[in-house]
């Protein structure tokens, strides 16, 4: 009964020697070793139906287990399928003794969780999705406006405790409603897929950028001050302007109007006040003719000590 019950049992389970040979196995465990007759197994180790490597690692496990008489639970295995495919199987082995109590070998039960990794998997996926679309636009995949917002208060805070340097600029397209009038909607939204990957591509790795708006866009300079803000500003109005933007309409020049605000020079200035004033900034760039960058003017004496 106990033999028709072990043989039957999906998961494998087997016994080896002090050498990791197999003494016994049911058919699952058979089939994991890729051999459909127990018989076969006997006496072998292993190295017989897995690659070296792989081999070793089991060998060395069950080392383990045998020198310090302690088992090794829920251990993940991989093997390579021949397909390419990965089979994970999640493996208890434990030390066998003998009525005197020496350990003569192991016992190893194994179940394959292929399908359960799979799934989760899956679902990591899933969340990692999830958590990217909590904090980034669906159509440019910059940081969205809350996401973008709270890196700027995080930046500023950073920055007025260290005395460190920081630079906000507001860039804003220029006279994009033309595109969605002329072109339609999918156009515009291209142009504005298009600006997001350049602003991406000119800024460092560590600079943020967000998309603030339906064509406005936040960028975070950390460790930038005078007299490298206007020159970094003007290096993403160019990036812009230096060419055209193709899309399914053919060629579009585009053009990006930006407010400059170098934190420094305004003390230690909260998100409301950079906010504000890098806005007045963009907005006087566009009031001078637009595709050029205005840095916002300090007050005479700092907002705050
Ligand atoms: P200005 O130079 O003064 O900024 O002119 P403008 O035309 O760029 O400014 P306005 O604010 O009048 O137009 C902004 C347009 O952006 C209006 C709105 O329909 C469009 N817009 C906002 N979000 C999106 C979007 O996600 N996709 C598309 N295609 N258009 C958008
Ligand atoms: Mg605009
Ligand atoms: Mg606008």
């Amino acid at each position: 009964m106990l033999r028709a019950v072990v043989a039957n049992l999906p998961d494998m389970i087997y016994a080896k020697d002090a050498e990791s040979r197999f003494l016994l196995a049911n058919k699952a465990a058979a089939n994991n070793a890729g051999t459909i007759s127990i018989a076969n197994l006997r006496g072998k180790t292993d190295f017989d139906f897995f690659p070296h490597e792989l081999a070793a690692e089991f060998f060395e496990d069950e080392r383990k287990v045998l020198l310090s008489g302690q088992p090794q639970v829920s251990k993940e295995e991989y093997i390579q399928e021949p397909n390419g495919q990965t089979r994970c199987i999640l493996t208890t082995k434990v030390p066998l003794f003998d009525a005197a109590g020496n350990t003569i070998g192991i016992v190893g039960i194994g179940r394959n969780i292929t399908k359960l990794k799979g799934v989760e998997a899956e679902l990591k996926r899933a969340r990692d999705e999830l958590a990217f679309k909590a904090d980034h636009d669906s159509l440019t995949s910059l940081l969205n406006r809350g996401a973008i917002l709270e890196m700027l208060s995080r930046e500023l805070a950073r920055s007025a405790r260290e005395n460190g340097r920081t630079t906000i600029l507001l860039g804003d397209l220029d006279l994009f409603k033309n595109v969605n009038d002329k072109f339609g909607h999918p156009v515009g939204d291209e142009v504005l897929i298009e600006t997001a990957s350049r602003l991406v591509k000119t800024v460092r790795p560590y600079d943020l950028v967000g998309r603030f708006g339906g064509e406005e866009f936040l960028v975070v300079l950390p460790g930038c001050a005078a007299p490298d803000a206007l020159a970094r500003a003007s290096q993403l109005r160019e990036a812009i302007a230096a060419s055209p933007i193709p899309t399914a309409a053919g060629l579009i020049p585009m053009t990006i109007s930006i407010g400059v605000l170098i934190a420094q020079e305004w003390g230690k200035p909260t998100s409301e006040e950079v906010l504000r004033e890098v806005d007045a900034a963009l907005y006087a760039s566009k009031a001078a003719g637009r595709n050029c960058c205005t840095v916002a003017a300090p007050p005479a004496l700092p907002l705050r000590a």
